[in-house]
Protein backbone atom coordinates (compact mmCIF):
# COMPACT_ATOMS: atom_id res chain seq x y z
CA UNK A 1 0.00 0.00 0.00
CA UNK A 2 1.48 3.71 -0.53
CA UNK A 3 0.32 6.65 1.12
CA UNK A 4 -1.40 9.65 -0.69
CA UNK A 5 0.94 12.35 -1.27
CA UNK A 6 -1.15 14.79 1.11
CA UNK A 7 0.78 18.42 -0.11
CA UNK A 8 -0.03 17.54 -4.20
CA UNK A 9 -3.95 18.68 -3.58
CA UNK A 10 -2.70 22.26 -2.46
CA UNK A 11 -0.61 22.40 -5.51
CA UNK A 12 -3.13 22.97 -8.38
CA UNK A 13 -1.29 20.31 -11.10
CA UNK A 14 1.32 18.43 -9.37
CA UNK A 15 5.23 19.08 -10.90
CA UNK A 16 6.57 15.45 -12.33
CA UNK A 17 10.03 15.85 -13.65
CA UNK A 18 11.58 12.98 -15.40
CA UNK A 19 15.50 12.43 -15.15
CA UNK A 20 17.04 10.23 -18.34
CA UNK A 21 20.48 8.50 -17.51
CA UNK A 22 22.74 7.04 -19.46
CA UNK A 23 26.24 8.33 -20.97
CA UNK A 24 24.67 6.60 -24.32
CA UNK A 25 22.31 8.87 -24.45
CA UNK A 26 24.77 12.09 -24.30
CA UNK A 27 26.92 10.73 -26.20
CA UNK A 28 24.21 9.97 -29.57
CA UNK A 29 24.82 6.72 -29.33
CA UNK A 30 21.07 5.99 -28.21
CA UNK A 31 17.68 8.78 -29.00
CA UNK A 32 16.27 9.52 -25.79
CA UNK A 33 12.89 7.53 -26.33
CA UNK A 34 11.73 7.93 -22.77
CA UNK A 35 11.01 11.44 -22.95
CA UNK A 36 8.65 10.95 -25.80
CA UNK A 37 7.19 8.04 -24.42
CA UNK A 38 6.47 9.07 -20.62
CA UNK A 39 6.00 12.52 -22.03
CA UNK A 40 2.66 11.49 -24.28
CA UNK A 41 1.61 8.72 -21.69
CA UNK A 42 1.66 11.99 -18.79
CA UNK A 43 -0.12 14.10 -21.50
CA UNK A 44 -2.69 11.70 -21.82
CA UNK A 45 -3.64 11.71 -18.29
CA UNK A 46 -3.72 15.68 -17.55
CA UNK A 47 -0.20 16.33 -17.14
CA UNK A 48 2.61 18.13 -18.66
CA UNK A 49 6.10 17.13 -17.73
CA UNK A 50 7.92 19.90 -16.29
CA UNK A 51 11.29 19.06 -16.61
CA UNK A 52 13.38 16.60 -18.78
CA UNK A 53 17.37 16.22 -17.85
CA UNK A 54 19.40 14.00 -19.05
CA UNK A 55 22.75 12.62 -16.72
CA UNK A 56 25.71 11.27 -17.28
CA UNK A 57 26.30 7.53 -15.85
CA UNK A 58 28.69 9.44 -12.88
CA UNK A 59 26.88 9.12 -9.37
CA UNK A 60 28.07 12.75 -8.51
CA UNK A 61 25.84 14.25 -11.31
CA UNK A 62 22.88 11.57 -10.60
CA UNK A 63 23.20 12.91 -7.39
CA UNK A 64 23.27 16.81 -7.90
CA UNK A 65 20.44 16.34 -10.47
CA UNK A 66 18.11 13.63 -8.13
CA UNK A 67 19.00 16.51 -5.37
CA UNK A 68 17.56 19.08 -6.96
CA UNK A 69 14.38 17.59 -8.71
CA UNK A 70 13.54 16.26 -5.33
CA UNK A 71 13.84 19.48 -3.52
CA UNK A 72 10.76 20.83 -6.55
CA UNK A 73 8.74 18.16 -7.96
CA UNK A 74 5.94 16.39 -6.49
CA UNK A 75 6.76 13.52 -8.13
CA UNK A 76 10.25 12.58 -9.85
CA UNK A 77 10.89 9.76 -12.48
CA UNK A 78 14.13 8.22 -13.11
CA UNK A 79 14.79 5.99 -16.33
CA UNK A 80 18.07 3.86 -16.74
CA UNK A 81 21.13 2.54 -14.79
CA UNK A 82 19.53 -0.40 -12.44
CA UNK A 83 21.26 -3.07 -14.24
CA UNK A 84 23.60 -4.67 -12.58
CA UNK A 85 27.34 -3.66 -14.06
CA UNK A 86 29.49 -0.97 -12.38
CA UNK A 87 27.86 1.64 -14.55
CA UNK A 88 24.66 1.20 -12.63
CA UNK A 89 24.98 3.59 -9.71
CA UNK A 90 21.23 5.35 -9.73
CA UNK A 91 20.37 3.44 -6.56
CA UNK A 92 23.04 3.98 -4.54
CA UNK A 93 23.04 7.43 -5.67
CA UNK A 94 19.53 8.34 -5.08
CA UNK A 95 19.32 6.20 -1.74
CA UNK A 96 22.43 8.37 -0.28
CA UNK A 97 20.70 11.97 -1.62
CA UNK A 98 17.65 10.67 0.07
CA UNK A 99 18.98 9.19 2.88
CA UNK A 100 17.24 6.54 2.23
CA UNK A 101 18.16 2.82 3.64
CA UNK A 102 18.93 0.03 0.64
CA UNK A 103 17.88 -3.27 1.88
CA UNK A 104 18.16 -7.02 0.21
CA UNK A 105 14.63 -8.48 -1.06
CA UNK A 106 14.93 -11.95 -1.15
CA UNK A 107 11.58 -12.14 -3.39
CA UNK A 108 13.04 -10.11 -5.58
CA UNK A 109 16.75 -12.47 -6.12
CA UNK A 110 14.55 -15.33 -6.35
CA UNK A 111 12.37 -13.84 -9.29
CA UNK A 112 15.83 -13.00 -11.17
CA UNK A 113 17.05 -16.31 -10.53
CA UNK A 114 13.56 -17.98 -12.15
CA UNK A 115 14.21 -16.00 -15.02
CA UNK A 116 17.69 -16.62 -15.53
CA UNK A 117 16.71 -19.98 -15.03
CA UNK A 118 14.13 -20.17 -17.33
CA UNK A 119 15.88 -18.91 -20.08
CA UNK A 120 18.64 -21.21 -19.49
CA UNK A 121 21.48 -18.22 -18.39
CA UNK A 122 24.19 -18.23 -15.76
CA UNK A 123 22.98 -16.07 -12.81
CA UNK A 124 26.23 -13.90 -11.56
CA UNK A 125 26.76 -12.55 -8.13
CA UNK A 126 26.74 -9.13 -9.39
CA UNK A 127 22.48 -9.54 -10.54
CA UNK A 128 22.45 -9.44 -6.48
CA UNK A 129 22.64 -5.82 -6.79
CA UNK A 130 18.79 -5.28 -8.70
CA UNK A 131 17.48 -7.22 -5.56
CA UNK A 132 17.90 -4.07 -3.58
CA UNK A 133 14.85 -1.76 -2.86
CA UNK A 134 14.33 1.02 -0.61
CA UNK A 135 13.89 0.16 3.06
CA UNK A 136 10.67 2.02 3.26
CA UNK A 137 9.47 1.67 -0.36
CA UNK A 138 8.65 -1.16 -3.14
CA UNK A 139 9.82 -2.81 -5.95
CA UNK A 140 7.88 -2.80 -9.25
CA UNK A 141 8.03 -6.43 -10.76
CA UNK A 142 9.60 -6.24 -14.18
CA UNK A 143 7.72 -8.99 -16.60
CA UNK A 144 10.86 -8.47 -19.62
CA UNK A 145 13.73 -8.28 -17.92
CA UNK A 146 15.58 -8.45 -14.28
CA UNK A 147 15.78 -4.90 -12.94
CA UNK A 148 12.38 -3.92 -10.81
CA UNK A 149 11.46 -0.78 -10.99
CA UNK A 150 11.52 0.85 -7.47
CA UNK A 151 8.89 3.22 -5.79
CA UNK A 152 9.07 5.62 -3.04
CA UNK A 153 6.38 7.47 -1.56
CA UNK A 154 7.88 9.78 0.78
CA UNK A 155 7.64 13.31 2.21
CA UNK A 156 4.65 14.10 0.29
CA UNK A 157 5.98 13.59 -2.88
CA UNK A 158 6.42 10.06 -5.25
CA UNK A 159 10.10 8.73 -6.53
CA UNK A 160 10.05 6.09 -9.46
CA UNK A 161 13.06 4.65 -10.89
CA UNK A 162 12.41 2.27 -13.76
CA UNK A 163 15.02 0.21 -16.17
CA UNK A 164 16.16 1.60 -19.78
CA UNK A 165 15.32 -0.68 -21.58
CA UNK A 166 12.20 0.85 -23.52
CA UNK A 167 10.85 -2.90 -23.86
CA UNK A 168 11.24 -3.64 -20.02
CA UNK A 169 10.36 -0.11 -18.83
CA UNK A 170 6.77 0.74 -21.42
CA UNK A 171 4.73 -1.86 -19.64
CA UNK A 172 5.96 -1.09 -16.17
CA UNK A 173 5.02 2.56 -16.33
CA UNK A 174 1.16 1.56 -18.23
CA UNK A 175 0.38 -1.29 -15.90
CA UNK A 176 2.42 -0.49 -12.53
CA UNK A 177 3.33 3.50 -11.89
CA UNK A 178 0.42 4.97 -14.08
CA UNK A 179 -2.81 3.25 -11.42
CA UNK A 180 -0.48 4.25 -8.88
CA UNK A 181 -0.01 7.44 -9.69
CA UNK A 182 -4.00 8.12 -10.49
CA UNK A 183 -4.96 6.00 -6.57
CA UNK A 184 -2.75 8.85 -5.56
CA UNK A 185 -4.86 11.47 -7.19
CA UNK A 186 -1.83 12.66 -9.52
CA UNK A 187 -3.33 12.14 -12.76
CA UNK A 188 -6.32 13.41 -14.59
CA UNK A 189 -8.90 11.35 -16.50
CA UNK A 190 -8.85 13.78 -19.66
CA UNK A 191 -5.97 15.09 -21.99
CA UNK A 192 -3.50 18.32 -21.59
CA UNK A 193 -4.13 19.48 -25.09
CA UNK A 194 -6.17 19.20 -28.54
CA UNK A 195 -3.74 19.40 -31.66
CA UNK A 196 -4.85 19.65 -35.12
CA UNK A 197 -2.35 18.38 -38.41
CA UNK A 198 -1.90 20.87 -41.49
CA UNK A 199 -0.32 20.25 -44.85
CA UNK A 200 0.31 22.95 -47.63
CA UNK A 201 0.51 26.10 -45.36
CA UNK A 202 3.48 27.39 -43.98
CA UNK A 203 3.72 28.24 -39.89
CA UNK A 204 3.86 31.72 -40.14
CA UNK A 205 0.93 32.07 -42.35
CA UNK A 206 -0.67 29.38 -40.66
CA UNK A 207 -0.76 31.48 -37.35
CA UNK A 208 -1.70 34.82 -39.37
CA UNK A 209 -5.06 33.10 -40.26
CA UNK A 210 -5.88 31.42 -36.99
CA UNK A 211 -5.02 34.40 -34.89
CA UNK A 212 -8.31 35.60 -35.12
CA UNK A 213 -10.00 33.18 -33.91
CA UNK A 214 -7.53 32.45 -30.98
CA UNK A 215 -7.72 36.41 -29.37
CA UNK A 216 -11.11 36.26 -27.99
CA UNK A 217 -9.44 33.71 -25.14
CA UNK A 218 -6.77 35.54 -24.46
CA UNK A 219 -4.04 34.40 -21.55
CA UNK A 220 -6.44 31.58 -21.24
CA UNK A 221 -5.46 30.03 -24.57
CA UNK A 222 -2.12 28.32 -25.09
CA UNK A 223 -1.47 27.84 -28.87
CA UNK A 224 1.76 26.34 -30.17
CA UNK A 225 3.06 25.31 -33.48
CA UNK A 226 5.50 22.58 -34.77
CA UNK A 227 6.53 22.26 -37.75
CA UNK A 228 7.35 18.64 -39.00
CA UNK A 229 8.86 17.88 -42.74
CA UNK A 230 5.60 18.31 -44.76
CA UNK A 231 3.35 19.23 -42.21
CA UNK A 232 2.82 21.91 -39.29
CA UNK A 233 1.05 21.26 -36.42
CA UNK A 234 -0.70 22.98 -34.03
CA UNK A 235 -1.87 22.77 -30.49
CA UNK A 236 -4.48 24.26 -28.15
CA UNK A 237 -4.46 23.75 -24.71
CA UNK A 238 -5.25 25.89 -21.31
CA UNK A 239 -2.92 24.79 -18.68
CA UNK A 240 -5.21 26.68 -15.69
CA UNK A 241 -7.98 24.92 -17.08
CA UNK A 242 -10.01 28.12 -17.92
CA UNK A 243 -11.29 26.64 -20.90
CA UNK A 244 -12.13 22.68 -20.83
CA UNK A 245 -11.27 20.06 -23.09
CA UNK A 246 -14.74 20.41 -25.02
CA UNK A 247 -14.39 23.82 -25.91
CA UNK A 248 -10.67 23.00 -27.33
CA UNK A 249 -12.54 20.85 -29.39
CA UNK A 250 -14.44 23.07 -30.63
CA UNK A 251 -12.19 25.53 -31.26
CA UNK A 252 -9.97 23.29 -32.82
CA UNK A 253 -13.05 22.17 -35.43
CA UNK A 254 -13.44 26.07 -36.00
CA UNK A 255 -9.98 25.85 -37.13
CA UNK A 256 -10.33 22.77 -38.96
CA UNK A 257 -13.01 24.84 -41.39
CA UNK A 258 -11.45 27.76 -41.70
CA UNK A 259 -8.26 25.91 -43.08
CA UNK A 260 -10.44 23.93 -45.69
CA UNK A 261 -7.92 21.66 -47.68
CA UNK A 262 -4.81 22.75 -45.71
CA UNK A 263 -6.56 20.36 -42.71
CA UNK A 264 -5.33 16.99 -42.33
CA UNK A 265 -6.87 15.81 -38.84
CA UNK A 266 -7.21 15.60 -35.76
CA UNK A 267 -3.89 14.82 -33.49
CA UNK A 268 -1.01 13.02 -35.38
CA UNK A 269 -1.31 11.02 -37.64
CA UNK A 270 0.33 10.81 -41.29
CA UNK A 271 -0.98 11.96 -44.52
CA UNK A 272 -0.24 8.55 -45.71
CA UNK A 273 -3.12 7.38 -43.22
CA UNK A 274 -5.09 10.13 -43.58
CA UNK A 275 -5.38 9.37 -47.30
CA UNK A 276 -5.67 5.45 -46.76
CA UNK A 277 -8.53 5.98 -44.56
CA UNK A 278 -10.35 8.14 -46.93
CA UNK A 279 -9.68 5.79 -49.73
CA UNK A 280 -10.83 2.94 -47.67
CA UNK A 281 -14.42 4.74 -46.55
CA UNK A 282 -15.06 5.29 -49.99
CA UNK A 283 -14.07 2.11 -51.17
CA UNK A 284 -11.31 3.46 -53.96
CA UNK A 285 -7.78 2.63 -54.68
CA UNK A 286 -4.88 4.17 -55.04
CA UNK A 287 -1.85 3.91 -57.50
CA UNK A 288 1.19 6.45 -57.66
CA UNK A 289 4.10 7.45 -60.17
CA UNK A 290 7.59 9.02 -58.47
CA UNK A 291 10.37 9.80 -60.08
CA UNK A 292 13.23 11.70 -57.24
CA UNK A 293 11.35 10.40 -54.61
CA UNK A 294 12.21 6.80 -55.55
CA UNK A 295 9.46 5.17 -53.42
CA UNK A 296 9.41 6.57 -50.58
CA UNK A 297 5.58 7.49 -51.66
CA UNK A 298 4.99 4.64 -52.34
CA UNK A 299 6.45 2.83 -49.05
CA UNK A 300 4.54 5.56 -46.83
CA UNK A 301 0.94 4.23 -47.92
CA UNK A 302 2.19 0.90 -48.11
CA UNK A 303 3.06 0.73 -44.53
CA UNK A 304 -0.18 1.33 -43.65
CA UNK A 305 -2.09 -0.87 -41.86
CA UNK A 306 -4.25 -3.05 -44.77
CA UNK A 307 -2.90 -1.01 -47.57
CA UNK A 308 -3.86 -3.70 -50.21
CA UNK A 309 -7.73 -2.59 -49.35
CA UNK A 310 -6.08 1.35 -50.89
CA UNK A 311 -2.79 1.22 -52.37
CA UNK A 312 -2.93 -0.67 -55.84
CA UNK A 313 0.54 0.05 -56.90
CA UNK A 314 3.07 2.31 -57.89
CA UNK A 315 6.07 2.53 -60.29
CA UNK A 316 9.56 4.45 -59.85
CA UNK A 317 10.45 6.00 -63.42
CA UNK A 318 13.22 8.04 -62.61
CA UNK A 319 14.59 7.82 -66.45
CA UNK A 320 12.60 9.32 -68.96
CA UNK A 321 12.34 5.55 -71.22
CA UNK A 322 10.85 4.62 -67.99
CA UNK A 323 8.13 7.21 -68.46
CA UNK A 324 7.58 6.69 -71.77
CA UNK A 325 7.26 2.69 -71.37
CA UNK A 326 5.68 2.00 -68.04
CA UNK A 327 3.35 4.78 -68.11
CA UNK A 328 2.78 5.90 -71.77
CA UNK A 329 4.22 9.33 -71.04
CA UNK A 330 4.33 10.70 -74.52
CA UNK A 331 8.07 11.40 -75.89
CA UNK A 332 7.30 15.04 -77.04
CA UNK A 333 5.47 15.89 -73.59
CA UNK A 334 9.14 15.75 -72.20
CA UNK A 335 10.65 17.72 -75.17
CA UNK A 336 8.61 19.96 -74.96
CA UNK A 337 8.28 21.15 -70.90
CA UNK A 338 11.04 18.96 -69.80
CA UNK A 339 10.59 15.77 -66.81
CA UNK A 340 10.57 18.15 -64.11
CA UNK A 341 7.37 19.54 -64.73
CA UNK A 342 3.03 19.93 -64.25
CA UNK A 343 2.80 18.63 -67.21
CA UNK A 344 4.79 15.59 -66.91
CA UNK A 345 3.31 15.06 -63.00
CA UNK A 346 -0.16 15.32 -64.54
CA UNK A 347 1.02 12.43 -67.47
CA UNK A 348 2.96 9.97 -64.86
CA UNK A 349 -0.64 10.46 -62.55
CA UNK A 350 -2.83 9.25 -65.70
CA UNK A 351 -0.48 6.53 -67.17
CA UNK A 352 -0.46 5.06 -63.29
CA UNK A 353 -4.48 5.09 -63.07
CA UNK A 354 -4.60 3.36 -66.31
CA UNK A 355 -1.78 0.83 -65.74
CA UNK A 356 -3.12 -0.23 -62.05
CA UNK A 357 -6.92 0.24 -62.95
CA UNK A 358 -6.89 2.74 -59.85
CA UNK A 359 -9.52 5.19 -58.72
CA UNK A 360 -7.15 7.96 -57.90
CA UNK A 361 -3.30 8.35 -58.64
CA UNK A 362 -0.90 10.78 -57.65
CA UNK A 363 2.62 11.55 -59.20
CA UNK A 364 5.62 13.19 -58.18
CA UNK A 365 8.58 14.41 -60.76
CA UNK A 366 11.66 16.42 -59.57
CA UNK A 367 15.61 16.33 -59.31
CA UNK A 368 17.41 14.11 -57.41
CA UNK A 369 20.41 15.68 -57.60
CA UNK A 370 19.44 19.68 -56.62
CA UNK A 371 16.95 18.97 -54.21
CA UNK A 372 14.35 21.35 -56.40
CA UNK A 373 11.52 21.17 -55.44
CA UNK A 374 9.26 18.06 -57.25
CA UNK A 375 5.78 19.13 -58.61
CA UNK A 376 3.27 16.94 -57.57
CA UNK A 377 0.06 16.32 -59.22
CA UNK A 378 -2.85 14.12 -58.06
CA UNK A 379 -5.41 13.03 -60.55
CA UNK A 380 -8.62 10.97 -60.59
CA UNK A 381 -8.34 7.81 -63.18
CA UNK A 382 -9.53 9.29 -66.40
CA UNK A 383 -12.96 7.25 -65.54
CA UNK A 384 -13.79 9.08 -62.77
CA UNK A 385 -12.68 12.58 -63.98
CA UNK A 386 -15.88 14.33 -62.80
CA UNK A 387 -14.55 13.56 -59.22
CA UNK A 388 -12.29 15.45 -57.14
CA UNK A 389 -8.87 14.44 -56.80
CA UNK A 390 -7.91 12.93 -53.32
P1 LIG B 1 20.09 -2.93 -17.92
O1 LIG B 1 19.64 -3.94 -16.94
O2 LIG B 1 19.81 -3.35 -19.34
O3 LIG B 1 21.52 -2.48 -17.72
P2 LIG B 1 19.42 -0.30 -16.94
O4 LIG B 1 18.24 0.10 -16.14
O5 LIG B 1 20.73 -0.28 -16.25
O6 LIG B 1 19.12 -1.67 -17.67
P3 LIG B 1 20.71 1.21 -18.91
O7 LIG B 1 21.89 0.31 -18.72
O8 LIG B 1 20.89 2.65 -18.57
O9 LIG B 1 19.46 0.70 -18.12
O10 LIG B 1 20.17 1.05 -20.38
C1 LIG B 1 19.73 -0.20 -20.89
C2 LIG B 1 19.27 -0.05 -22.30
O11 LIG B 1 18.20 0.87 -22.37
C3 LIG B 1 20.35 0.48 -23.25
O12 LIG B 1 20.22 -0.13 -24.52
C4 LIG B 1 20.00 1.94 -23.32
O13 LIG B 1 20.49 2.50 -24.52
C5 LIG B 1 18.48 1.91 -23.27
N1 LIG B 1 18.02 3.19 -22.75
C6 LIG B 1 18.37 3.76 -21.58
N2 LIG B 1 17.79 4.97 -21.44
C7 LIG B 1 17.06 5.18 -22.56
C8 LIG B 1 16.24 6.25 -23.02
N3 LIG B 1 16.07 7.36 -22.29
N4 LIG B 1 15.63 6.11 -24.20
C9 LIG B 1 15.81 5.00 -24.94
N5 LIG B 1 16.58 3.95 -24.57
C10 LIG B 1 17.21 4.04 -23.38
Amino acid sequence: MVSAPTNTAARATPRFELLTLGDELLLGLTANTHLGHIGAELARHGVTLARNVTVGDAADSIAAEVSASWARADVVLITGGLGPTCDDRTREAVASVLGEELVFDPAIEHAIAERFARSGRLMTPNNRKQAMKFARGEALPNAHGTAPGLWLARDHKVLVMLPGPPNELQPMFAGQVLPRLAALGLLALRETYVQIRTAGIGESLLETKLQPLFDPYGDALVVAFCAHLGAVDVRLSSPDGQLDLPRLRQLADGCARLLGEDFVCHGQDSLAKVVGDLLRGRDKKLAVAEAATGGLLAAALNEQCGACKFFAGGVVCCANEAKITLLNVPECLLKQHGAVSAECAVALAMGAAETFGADYALAITGSATDGSAAPLAGRPAPSDADKPAT
